[in-house]
């Protein structure tokens, strides 16, 4: 994961080095001496990801360097409406409405949207009082921020090159966290090319006299505008891809972590031992199955975490270590696992049966071990234990 994002990163920052890893690169495919030989990590990273480089933009100059320091000096308003406005699709639309009119009587509002849909990314903006539409598909792998960002980008854009505002602006966007980037941005702060960009936009349209503001709305409230360029944006999603735009880097970043998670889980699948547990729990995960739980005595996590793994002190694994020469159950003559004692040894049947009633109000019967194990339910592993305990069970 490192190894792909420092490629990433290398990009357009220290071409020398890229080009020196895309020339090894090409010797690793066609020489035979790496056949026997491991293959260099950033070789591996630079195949995996070499298609995707030319979407992604990173510059040596800070973007906020690119841009005119009086952008800064005026710092970009941005409203939004309150609580109340959204308690139904009715109120939302009109609220909006009036604060349009009464406010700014004379805005253009233009309305922009991102989505992120069946693979694809696409965005939208929409004029409604010159009812231009326009639509857009993205890079694959750009994040939804991107895309919102660049739906505002090209809604600036636009307004400057037709000159379809003539003193104010309003760009109406479901993206909280793109226009609070906009709102805070300060030289002090790292922005990305595309947030720059909208901050050089917003410079542009004010040298022509046109002030932009933007007014954040919660999506999916039946705002009419709104529903249009989500639509318009989800519609995109389908469209021909061609290169618009460049990326920042770190919109590569959830595609390579999810690689990294699809590779720890086929490694965990193929695994050699533990193939019981893998069964039962086949997703690895990164929290603990203690995390969600309150804490319990040092037993309660020996005994549930021995039954989990099947690494448990009965007669068929004292057996297999040389301590016990028989690994069948006394009283049963089945063989004698974690599996028998809990379910069905004829010795703690009385146990049992309480047991079961008390796991019985949180899992749906019929129900085996790996039910009770896979649940993660505290109740169900408190049953557990308790069960273990009235039986002196030592596991
Ligand atoms: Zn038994």
């Amino acid at each position: 994961m490192l190894a792909k994002r420092m490629v990433a990163s290398f990009h357009a920052r220290n071409n020398s080095i890229l080009s020196s890893i895309a020339h090894l690169s090409v010797d690793v495919l066609t020489n035979p001496y790496w056949a026997v030989k491991p293959t260099p990590l950033l070789c591996n990273a630079f195949t995996a990801i070499s298609s995707d480089l030319t979407w992604i933009r990173q510059s040596d100059k800070p973007y906020k360097f690119k841009i005119d320091y009086n952008v800064f000096q005026e710092p970009i308003a941005v409203s939004s409406l309150p609580q109340s406005a959204y308690s139904t699709n009715e109120s939302a639309n009109l609220f909006l409405a009036n604060l349009l009119e009464r406010k700014y009587p004379n805005a253009t509002c233009i309305y922009t949207d991102g989505s992120v849909n069946m693979g694809g990314v696409g965005c939208s903006f929409f004029d409604p009082q010159a009812n231009v539409k326009r639509q857009f598909r993205l890079w694959d792998e750009s994040s939804i921020y991107s895309a919102e960002a660049y739906a505002i980008q090209v809604a600036l854009k636009y307004v400057l090159d037709t000159g379809a505002a003539e003193s104010s602006l309003i760009i109406i966007s479901d993206s909280q966290s793109v226009l609070m980037k906009v709102k805070s941005a300060n030289p002090s702060k790292k922005m990305s090319f595309l947030e720059a960009e909208i901050l050089r936009l917003v410079g542009l349209l004010r040298a022509t006299g046109v002030q932009s503001r933007f007014i954040w709305i919660r999506g999916h409230h039946g705002i009419t505008g709104s529903t249009t360029a989500d639509s318009l944006a989800k519609e995109a999603t389908q469209l021909p891809l061609r290169q618009l735009s460049v990326f920042p880097a770190s919109d590569l970043n959830r595609s390579i972590k999810m690689q990294l998670r699809e590779d720890w889980r086929q490694m965990h699948i193929n695994y050699h031992a533990g193939k019981s547990y893998i069964r039962a729990f086949p997703n690895p995960n990164t929290r603990s199955w203690t995390a969600n739980m309150p804490s319990r005595s040092k037993s309660f996590y020996r005994y549930i975490s021995r039954v989990r793994t099947g690494h448990c002190v009965t007669r068929s694994y004292l057996m297999r270590i040389g301590r016990e020469s028989t690994d069948l159950c006394q009283q049963c003559l089945e063989r004698e696992d974690a599996h028998h004692l809990i379910m069905t040894c004829s010795r703690f049947v009385s146990q049992r049966n309480i047991l079961f009633q008390r796991v019985a109000e949180h899992v749906t019967s019929p129900f085996n071990l790996e039910v009770l194990l896979t649940s993660e339910k505290i109740d169900v592993y408190e049953a557990l234990v308790h069960f273990l305990s009235e039986c002196d069970i030592n596991l």
